[in-house]
């Protein structure tokens, strides 16, 4: 579904991420830990194609993410949806000036034609299927705490039924009960076919959840942990 070869990406002098390979196919929940700094978060933009590597290669769904064109690095044209990135701030997946409804269906609207009415009926059952149930569709995202406005990022993400999720702390603001509700979720998303790469400090919850984690290091992937 997503595979980065040889991948690199500096900012000014910071090395974030060094000639970096990783392979995720359908269905297949990836973890990646690693401390502050280790280049977590800069992989997960290169994977959800949000911004290019400056070595390397970023295919999703088999073709090349990005294409050169006088010299400077494109996006193909865009597969909306196909990735869905899940931010480490849950304000930078909703909109702020937004009711969360909308944030929440934005996506599913910019890949096929979608009543109003749909839209809240969507809204309504993702945020259903997050523990939300009785938040009102018409909430702003200032009104909610930290970790309701994280769980409608998750739930932004999965609306659009994409082909993978691409997840940075998505259970770092979220209480032990929340998260034990959010991870049989993401296993019965990943039981659908939607692969999922996890980024989080908590290295007991990646090896109860994924299938493989990748301890992340000084911008390496190091060897893979089976779980
Ligand atoms: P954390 O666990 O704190 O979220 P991380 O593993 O996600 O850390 P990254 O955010 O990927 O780490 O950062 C890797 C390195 O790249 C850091 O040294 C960081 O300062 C640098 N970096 C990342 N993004 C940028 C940017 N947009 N501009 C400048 N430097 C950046
Ligand atoms: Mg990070």
């Amino acid at each position: 579904v997503i595979e980065v070869v040889g991948v690199s990406r500096r900012y000014a002098a910071t090395p974030a991420l060094l000639e970096t390979d990783l392979a995720v196919g359908p269905g297949e929940i990836v973890g990646i830990s690693g401390p502050s700094g280790s280049g977590k978060s800069t992989l997960l933009r290169l994977l959800a194609a949000i911004e290019p590597p400056d070595t390397g290669e970023v295919l999703l769904g088999g073709a090349p993410a990005w294409i050169r064109r006088y010299g400077r690095r494109r996006r193909r044209p865009p597969r909306p949806g196909y990735v869905m990135p899940v931010f480490q701030n849950p304000f930078s997946s909703l909109d702020v000036r937004w009711p969360i409804w909308r944030s929440l269906t934005e996506p599913v609207a910019v890949t096929r034609r979608v009543s109003r009415a749909e839209r809240r009926t969507l809204a309504g059952e993702r945020l259903e299927a997050v523990g939300l149930g009785g938040l009102p569709l018409d909430a702003m995202p200032s009104e909610l705490s930290i970790g309701q406005c994280q769980r409608v990022a998750i739930a932004r993400a999965l609306a659009a039924a994409p082909a993978a999720v691409v997840a940075d702390e998505p259970t770092s603001a979220l209480d032990v009960t929340t998260v034990a509700g959010i991870l049989p979720l993401f296993q019965r998303v990943a039981a659908d076919g939607t692969a999922l790469v996890l980024v989080s400090h908590d290295e007991n919850m990646l090896r109860a959840l994924c299938d493989r984690v990748h301890p992340m290091a000084a911008g390496r992937l190091g060897e893979m942990l089976v779980c």
